[in-house]
């Protein structure tokens, strides 16, 4: 059962919400670190022979097309993360619409080949949000993957398994990242602080339950998660835990991923042409 990978193309200042530490106006001044993890990211991927859906910021494509290049030429899937790195419900419809048209154009410019997958920084499409599928679908593209089964951060009702969305438009396919039932809660065991913290014991019994089922896993990871000399900066409690800890065992739960269960770009795993 083919499982879907994805990488969320972003430097290590791209920390939502934290205009006052890092403002937009300045990033072309810090540290371009991007290509130091990500260069890690597919060496890995090339030994385990394992293709992977990159969700490229369009500001990344734009400061360092090399990223583009790279990615293209290891053959994975090119889909889009937009351009300035805004959650979605802190954007008008008009301000959605114009940051994924952005990101579209810089990054098929570069790597010529055809956008059809989304993803909102944050996993910032809720039920207040859900206005920016139509937006997409209007756009063209075929598939988003944004939308997380929790609470307080994503959307505790959506589907957990990849599903159809009506849309102004037509339909829209929805591939929310893989979750974990606890008595606490869904746990968000596919990214960040979820995935370092979750024990591979739980990560791996939660796969084969779904695969089971017949229902695709989809697990998220990120370059500076795998260079760890990227500059640390004081970040507000929550924001700080989200980002940092535990940051080390990231690159042992995508080995361990890879040797236990096959993994492919979304638009395989979806069947997408
Ligand atoms: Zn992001």
């Amino acid at each position: 059962m083919l499982n879907a990978l994805t990488v969320d193309v972003e430097d290590w200042y791209h920390i939502c919400e934290l205009e006052d530490i890092f403002p937009p106006s300045q990033w072309d001044e810090y540290e371009d670190r991007v290509s130091i993890g990500l260069e890690k990211l597919l060496d890995i991927l090339k030994k385990k022979k394992v293709k992977a859906t990159f969700f490229i910021l369009g500001y990344v494509a734009q400061r360092n097309p090399q990223v583009v290049k790279s990615i293209k030429r290891d053959g994975h899937e090119i889909a889009t993360h937009g351009y300035g790195h805004i959650q979605v419900y802190r954007q008008t419809r008009e301000g959605f619409r114009r940051d994924l048209r952005k990101s579209i154009k810089i990054i098929e410019g570069i790597s010529r080949s055809k956008i059809i997958g989304y993803r909102a920084p944050e996993w910032s499409i809720r039920k207040d949000t859900y206005w920016a599928l139509d937006i997409l679908k209007e756009e063209g593209l075929r598939y988003d993957s944004s939308i997380l089964k929790v609470k307080l951060i994503g959307e505790p009702t959506v589907a957990r398994y990849p599903h159809k969305v009506k849309t102004k438009k037509g339909e829209i396919l929805e591939f929310p990242p893989t979750i974990m039932r606890t008595f606490m809660g869904n746990m968000p065991i596919a990214t960040g602080w979820g995935l370092r913290f979750g024990i591979w014991w739980d990560i791996k019994r939660t796969i084969r339950n779904l695969n089971k089922e017949k229902v695709p896993a989809l697990f998220c990871f990120h370059p500076w998660e795998f260079d760890l000399e990227h500059p640390k900066v004081r970040l507000p409690f929550w924001r700080n835990f989200v980002h940092y800890t535990k940051i080390k065992s990231t690159s042992y739960k995508l080995h361990k991923l890879l040797e236990e269960f096959e993994f492919g770009p979304i638009r395989e795993v979806l069947r997408i042409g």
